[in-house]
């Protein structure tokens, strides 16, 4: 970046309310200087702004308006109509302190006039006002015209002063509204915004110019400012645009350098022989593959075929039975006299997955599993296992990333709920098990329904596979919201439910982010249930404060049906597998999102007998009312997904955070993914022109791409 002074100079306080700020000047070097630092920035002010996550002149620039105030049509006194609003520019007559009957009120009247008449102005509970205000000063004043006592007047929502020959920022045109908070008003921000705006000048752009004129787009001066001062509406659009397509082409180039550092790395096995261990345990499953698994586990056998590794997701809903092909690929390594991994996110998950191991492929392949919960011995034996190869498959947790975890030879890697996992974490561990010139191959599953075009643009560096609709024979889960009145009777079907052999699941809200204040109300709750609707039944509880052994125990005893009824906090989410479980009770089910509902409601329906799904709940938004409304009418998760974003008017359900990515500032994945595939299309051609961003003109882009992905993608950019 050019150094070059920048004398901006400020005075005259034309935007504030005290009359004589001091004189300062800027230069490019602040845009990185701390706000405190900078003279018209109070300490106060500072610290406040720190509140919001604001540290630096350049933070200042990046907190995009949330909206804007269309104040640019201007009308004179005249022209005012009784209830309107509107902006008016005046010259102050006289002003006063009202005295008023009721006490702590403070009204200031002041007379106004401009070219086509004269009229009151009032503020309320302002009383300064009566100081700053004096006659000859020429203010702008944004109000509506009301009537008080049988007489118009003017009740000023905001004014400010005028200088000679200058623009009002508050009152007239269009103005930005910044996300605000208690400590600092949108009214500051404009002003400190403005202020410190022609700092816009000296920041860099990553976009490439070729990037920026194939696309149409501004430059990142010119939309910053367009951003902050708008001369319209449009103007104010078209800058937030350019700034959703930066957020998105930073996105993919992240993850197609990501993708060029994957395809840099060793080669893989090439898995290519006759499938006599994965075709057996293909027979001896107890049922036969859907159209889609067989389709899946096809497109496996041909990645695995080639020596590029495989890098494959495989997305489908709850229950739709990913866990087999996944499974099949694990087995296609052991054949070869390789090894397979599995890694989920959480100790319950991986519990789960092994049991599943041991059912479904029994003495085909020895198994074990690996995780933080695991006593020192028995972590030590597993670890010799997979380091002299006894072990030919391994289900666990991150642990398997940790030091001591090595593999004679590890030929698939299979990650589990994926998102749950950074870009980078979820290729850790074939990062870590490629030796000697060969890496393994890669499948990640995820139950996230992303629509298909967007996970391809999405998950740019990957392959996908769906796997649509779930097993034949599985009947849909009735779900049904209960109300306060009803429960007396939902408890009743449950006993029906449990006397007929089944099992329950009760689960219990998370509290405010708290695991403890959770895990106290589940507990709360199945004393509760235990000394109430449930007496006779054996019942046990399961959250996220047990240590994992013990959470383990009670798993394995409802897995075996020694215990009936399961109280859990949101634990349960993923990974438990109890095909004779019917009845999911969700108690105060308004608090959780869609996808969550989804989620837990996948826990049951996974046996031949018919499942309910019922929803506790006291629904008062129209929005908690609309969720459940969905996720009553229907059991497919690709449409709950749609209706999500109908409710929620935005695509929180794939934001950032689910989809394991950074997080994005005014870009949303699926309303702007046509902006999406233009970004990727633009990032590949970037970076086929200059694959590492080496060159000197990249060097603004690779910074920006460092300062959105973090620390996560050093290794890939030292690569
Ligand atoms: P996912 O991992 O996608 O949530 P799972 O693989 O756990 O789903 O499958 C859910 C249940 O369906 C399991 O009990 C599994 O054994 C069973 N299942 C899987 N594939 C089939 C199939 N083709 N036919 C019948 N049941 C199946
Ligand atoms: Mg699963």
């Amino acid at each position: 970046m050019s150094v070059e002074p920048l004398p901006v100079r400020f005075g005259g306080g034309r935007y504030l309310e005290r009359p004589q700020a001091p004189l300062f000047t800027l230069h490019p070097e602040h845009l990185q200087s701390p706000l405190a630092s900078i003279a018209t920035v109070g300490t106060a002010t500072a610290r406040r702004l720190a509140g919001l996550g604001i540290t630096t002149v350049g933070d200042l620039l990046e907190h995009y308006p949330r909206r804007y105030d269309d104040y640019s049509q201007r009308s004179c006194l005249a022209e005012l109509r009784l209830g309107q609003e509107a902006t008016v520019r005046v010259i102050v007559e006289r002003v006063d302190l009202v005295p008023t009957r009721r006490r702590g009120l403070q009204v200031v009247r002041a007379t106004v006039r401009d070219g086509s008449g004269i009229l009151e102005a009032l503020w309320f509970n302002q009383g300064y006002l009566a100081k700053v205000l004096e006659p000859g000063m020429a203010v702008s004043l944004r109000g509506a015209l009301r009537s008080r006592g049988g007489r118009p007047a003017l009740l000023v929502k905001s004014h400010e002063l005028l200088g000679v020959g200058e623009d009002a920022l508050h009152t007239e045109g269009v103005v930005p509204v910044y996300p605000a908070s208690v400590e600092i008003s949108a009214r500051l921000l404009r002003t400190l915004v403005h202020r410190l705006l022609p700092l816009a000048r000296c920041m860099p752009d990553p976009l490439p110019a070729p990037v920026r004129l194939t696309a149409h787009l501004p430059t990142r001066c010119d939309a910053l400012i367009a951003l902050h001062a708008p001369r319209s509406l449009a103007d104010g659009g078209t800058a937030r645009d350019r700034f959703i397509f930066e957020e998105l082409y930073l996105l993919q180039v992240g993850l197609l350098l990501h993708k060029a550092a994957e395809a840099r790395r060793a080669k893989a096995t090439v898995l290519a022989g006759p499938p006599r261990l994965s075709r057996r345990f293909l027979e001896r499953l107890p049922f036969s593959l859907t159209p889609h698994q067989r389709e899946a586990v096809a497109e496996i056998d041909a990645d695995l075929g080639h020596d590029v590794p495989m890098r494959r997701l495989l997305q489908g809903d709850v229950g739709s039975g990913k866990t087999v092909v996944a499974l099949y690929a694990l087995l296609r390594s052991v054949e070869h006299g390789r090894q397979g991994a599995l890694m989920a996110p959480t100790e319950t998950l991986a519990a789960q997955h092994l049991a599943t191991v041991r059912d479904l492929v029994g003495d085909l392949a020895r198994c074990d599993i690996l995780s933080a919960g695991l006593p020192a011995a028995r972590r030590r034996q597993t670890l010799a296992g997979l380091a002299d190869g006894t072990l030919q498959l391994v289900v666990g947790t991150h642990a398997l990333l940790s030091e001591g975890a090595t593999f004679k030879e590890l030929g698939v890697v299979v990650v589990d709920e994926q998102h749950r996992f950074g870009v980078v974490q979820r290729d850790e561990l074939a990062r870590r098990a490629a030796h000697a010139g060969v890496t393994p191959h890669l499948l990640y599953m995820t139950a996230t329904p992303i629509p298909r075009t967007l996970a391809l643009t999405l998950y740019g560096d990957l392959d996908v596979t769906v796997i649509a609709g779930s097993p034949a024979g599985r009947m849909p889960v009735r779900t049904r919201v209960v109300s306060d009145k009803a429960r007396d009777k939902a408890y009743a079907f449950t006993r029906r439910q449990l006397d007929a052999g089944r099992q329950a699941y009760v689960v219990c809200p998370t509290i405010e982010e708290s695991e403890s204040l959770s895990a106290a109300a589940a507990v709360a709750e199945a004393e509760r249930l235990r000394s109430t609707e449930f007496g006779g039944y054996r019942l046990a509880v399961l959250h996220g404060q047990m240590r994992p052994a013990e959470r383990l125990k009670v798993m394995a005893a409802f897995k075996a049906g020694l215990i009936k009824v399961l109280v859990a906090t949101s634990v349960i989410e993923v990974g438990i597998d109890v095909p004779n479980a019917t009845v999911m009770i969700i108690e105060g089910a308004e608090r959780f999102g869609l996808a969550q509902l989804h989620q837990l409601r996948g826990r049951v329906g996974r046996g031949p007998a018919k499942s309910y799904c019922l929803l506790f709940s006291q629904a008062q938004t129209p929005q908690a009312k609309a969720r459940l409304r969905a996720i009553v009418q229907t059991n497919d998760g690709f449409e709950l997904a749609d209706r999500d974003l109908e409710i929620r008017g935005e695509g929180q359900l794939f934001g950032a955070r689910q989809s394991g990515l950074p997080d994005l500032k005014l870009a949303r994945l699926l309303r702007d993914r046509e902006a999406l595939k233009l970004a990727r299309a633009a990032a590949q051609r970037t970076l086929q022109s200059d694959p590492t961003l080496a060159r000197p003109e990249s060097a603004p882009l690779l910074d920006a791409v460092r300062a959105t992905f973090g620390d996560e993608l050093a290794w890939l950019l030292r690569a």
